[in-house]
């Protein structure tokens, strides 16, 4: 592809003066900024255009001799850059940096002395038990989060007493500095680009402007929250700086295990043990849940792992309606520490059972 001509690269005229060049270019990069154009992969080579383009004609010298001899002018005097290695490699990706500090946008946007910016968010873990969870429950949080200073309103420096301009950068909060064609801005490494100097820091925040603030904060769990659930406290993350909004509080719920109860879904889970006998005969059993004491039918000639299902007794549907089920697994348990009268029956029993299946070899006795 022939290489534009580089004024009409910036759509300026030829007697264009320095400022008309600046003002162009400026527009052109606003405009074909990598980061502002994801989506629009020419932009990245329009940039480049423009960029060279003003690399040259912001240049006297360069601008000279590109008047006089064209591209040729600029590869004499070895100063060209048209075949695109300035562009190249680790130079290109400071140039957003450049920019930034030409024209206040990118990252260094938000710094400064003057800029409002909000609190961030901040999250808390929460752990609750597992009827907390089931029922619901009222917590009181004691948060320390970070907020401006109340006494000096943020600014780090008692009230009252004077505040400084800083020398270094003379109140700009950057340093300018001109490498080739560019001007690069940095921060001020005096004022931290505050632009200012605390000469009598505020005594609370020791001039920091930010203080650590405790309080006490009561949240309302609903019935059926689960770990990972997260509760929004709108306002109450970190405060915000220079008049920025506060960022808001997460609560992040852990519930905690229990020890006869699980939770699968919105099932409430309970492992039931019971005796050869009951299993055998059947029996009624009270267990004792979180909202009450629960009569388990347990029916006669039950098996280890059979399931009895008590309806809408789980989990409460956090985000809906509805409830879960509460899930009696049951476990037959062999026993243990036989008393002398338990040893009988179970020998007649086994006896009785070695008649039914009518084969004396599969089991072996010990008395
Ligand atoms: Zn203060
Ligand atoms: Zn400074």
């Amino acid at each position: 592809m022939a290489q534009r001509d580089y004024y009409e690269v910036l759509g300026i005229s030829r007697t264009a003066s320095s400022d008309e060049i600046k003002k162009a270019y400026r527009q052109l990069a606003l405009k074909y900024h990598p980061d502002r154009n994801q989506d629009n992969p020419g932009a990245e080579d329009k940039f480049k255009e423009a960029s060279e383009a003003y690399s040259v004609l912001a240049d006297q010298e360069k601008r000279q001799a590109y008047d006089r001899f064209g591209f040729e002018g600029l590869k004499m005097s070895g100063r060209g850059f048209s075949d695109g290695s300035f562009f190249s490699g680790s130079e290109f990706s400071g140039f957003e940096d450049i920019l930034g500090g030409l024209f206040g946008f990118g990252s260094s946007r938000g710094r400064g002395r003057s800029s409002a910016r909000n609190g961030r968010d901040v999250g808390m873990e929460v752990e609750i038990t597992l009827e907390e969870a089931y029922n619901g429950v009222e917590k009181e949080l004691e948060i320390k989060r970070e907020a401006g200073c109340d006494v000096c309103g943020g600014s780090g420096s008692e009230p009252g007493k004077p505040i400084e301009t800083c020398r270094q950068c003379g109140g700009s909060g950057s340093i300018r500095r001109s490498q080739g064609f560019f001007s690069i801005a940095t921060t001020c490494h005096v004022c931290s680009g505050a632009g200012k100097i605390v000469a009598h820091p505020c005594e609370k925040c020791r001039g920091r402007g930010r203080i650590t603030e405790s309080k006490d904060l009561k949240v309302t769990l609903p019935p059926g929250v689960d770990s990972g659930n997260r509760l929004r406290v709108s306002g109450e993350g970190e405060g915000g700086y220079s008049g920025g909004r506060s960022g808001d509080l997460y609560v992040i719920i852990k519930v905690e295990e229990h020890d006869d109860f699980e939770r699968h879904e919105n099932n409430l889970l309970y492992k039931l043990e019971i005796s050869f006998a009951q299993a055998a005969l059947g029996d009624d059993i009270k267990i004792k849940t979180f909202y009450g004491t629960e009569k388990i039918k347990v029916s006669p000639e039950t098996q280890t792992g059979k399931i009895i299902r008590i309806k809408g007794k789980g989990f409460k549907n956090v985000g809906g309606w509805g409830k879960g089920d509460l899930l009696v697994i049951i476990s037959v348990v062999t026993p243990v520490k036989l008393s002398r009268r338990e040893r009988e029956l179970f020998r007649e029993l086994r006896e009785i059972e070695k008649s039914k299946r009518g084969k004396v070899g599969e089991s072996r006795v010990y008395n």
